[in-house]
């Protein structure tokens, strides 16, 4: 008998799973399915919490459904652990004679460290990069060679041609479970049984002014509910009005919403992708369906600016030469509660505190915000975003935040944003204020 590890991390999903496949024909006979939650009371150093009450309640609900369709399957029941990987997964493979694990590789720093502390306990740690659209080894250029800019990399990419892999299948059997002795799973904090599992439930239900309701079933964080909503957005023909509706500001469906089961990893982006072609091949393809797939492709050329770079983008200069802004407490204080005196500012702040969620548009404007007017340090306002965005993503928070910091691969320096101007452009009725309290 032996055993494998298969430790799920921003890829939690059974579809187009080509880490968890690499451990199903690693060749072991036995495979125990692993998750580490982060510790409730960890703190980012800005003094707040690093994952908030809303992100940990939607992927709490992706993790649940993955324990239902893993037992399913007849299968190993997944261990939830509330211990951190490099104390669990060491304890875990050696109560079950294991020497090797599989899971998703992630280039940002913080998950590179967690890689280094399993090797460093002893374990093969075999990482298997997915999280793209399409796959870096297919760039027509090494990896420290991605274009500077990102027009470029999409226009090299297109003219190459180079489309994303077809998705895999979901597996129809897995591997059987190892026994973990009791001790073991109590000293790494581990639940296991869907019935026993202690997750969080939505703070207070949904708050019915939500542009992403994740309390409700549609947009529960389930792979279920990711694939029901990718299909209903398809079936509605929204990719043909998406360009024209994209800077929404409320409801469900001026944008895609993909992202927040993108972050947990319930959907895959080469699944998106296969089905937004099969809607351009049944229904014809327009610049609203052709901006999505511009859209996915930034989200790939934030990917492969962390392969290049990596912990560069985490310094406070970033890419730039530009000194590092002092943070503002006081600022960065009132920005967080939504308390500035700016109108569009607060009420976003707002609806982030409130619901998890912000629109693209409003993002680039409060981030625009405490960076150029209140001059605060965009790595604490980043690191909000982390603690409340129930679809962040480190790598597209991180590099949208050099962005308009003009820290990043922006030729134009950053990008500063007129809150006034927005609001005309963007809520010149005043409704989105009025939603928010803040006109
Ligand atoms: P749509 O407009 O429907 O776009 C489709 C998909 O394209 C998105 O799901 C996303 O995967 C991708 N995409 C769209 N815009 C961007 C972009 N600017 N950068 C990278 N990918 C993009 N996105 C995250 O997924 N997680 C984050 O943590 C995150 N932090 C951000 C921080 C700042 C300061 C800013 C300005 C943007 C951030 N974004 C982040 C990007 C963008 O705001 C969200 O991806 C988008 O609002 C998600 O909603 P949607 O799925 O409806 O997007």
């Amino acid at each position: 008998m032996s055993t494998v590890l298969f430790w799920f991390r921003n890829d939690l999903r059974l579809h187009d799973q080509p880490a968890l496949r690499a451990a199903l024909t690693s060749g072991a006979t036995h495979l125990l399915p692993v998750v580490c939650l982060p510790a409730p009371d960890e703190r980012t150093p800005w003094g707040f919490a690093r994952v908030g009450a809303h992100r940990r309640a939607f992927t709490a609900a992706a993790l649940r459904s993955l324990q239902v369709q893993m037992s399913a399957l007849g299968n190993p029941p997944l261990l939830i652990c509330q211990a951190p990987p490099a104390i669990a997964l060491p304890q875990l493979a050696q109560a079950v004679g294991a020497t090797t694990v599989v899971c998703e590789d992630i280039a940002a720093p913080y998950e590179q460290a967690e890689v280094a502390a399993l090797r460093a306990a002893g374990l093969q740690v075999r990482t298997v990069w997915h999280s793209s659209l399409l796959p870096p080894a297919r760039m027509p250029w090494a990896v420290d060679q991605l274009p500077g800019v990102f027009t470029s990399f999409r226009q090299k990419v297109e003219r190459a041609g180079i489309t994303p892999a077809t998705p895999l299948p979901a597996p129809t059997q897995l591997l059987p479970p190892p026994d973990v002795p009791a001790s073991v799973l109590q000293a790494v904090g581990a639940e296991q049984g869907a019935a026993s599992i202690q997750l969080p439930a939505p703070p207070q239900g949904s708050d019915a002014r939500s542009s992403f309701p994740y309390g409700t079933p549609g947009c529960d964080g389930s792979e279920a509910a990711a694939l029901a909503h990718l299909a209903q957005y398809l079936a509605r023909k929204l990719p043909h009005s998406y360009k024209d509706t994209r800077n929404g500001l409320t409801g469900l469906d001026y944008s895609s919403k993909f992202s927040p089961w993108l972050a947990t990893g319930a959907l895959s982006p080469r699944q998106i992708y296969a089905d937004l072609k099969a809607f351009e091949r049944d229904h014809g393809a327009n610049d609203g369906t052709y901006w999505l797939w511009f859209e996915l492709l930034w989200r790939d050329y934030f990917r492969l600016l962390h392969l290049q770079y990596g912990a560069a983008l985490y310094r406070a200069r970033g890419l730039s030469e530009l000194p590092p802004a002092p943070h503002n407490p006081r600022g960065f204080d009132r920005w967080c509660r939504g308390d500035t005196g700016q109108p569009l500012v607060d009420a976003a702040m707002r609806e982030l505190a409130a619901t998890g969620y912000l629109s693209n548009r409003l993002r680039q404007v409060v981030a625009s915000y405490l960076i150029y007017d209140l001059r605060g340090d965009w790595r604490a306002g980043a690191a909000w975003f982390e603690s409340q965005l129930v679809d962040y993503d480190v790598y597209s928070n991180q590099a949208n935040w050099l962005y308009i910091a003009g820290r990043g691969t922006d030729p134009r320096g950053g990008r500063r944003f007129n809150p006034i101007k927005q609001a005309q452009d963007h809520d010149a009725d005043g409704s989105y204020r009025r939603l928010w309290g803040t006109a």
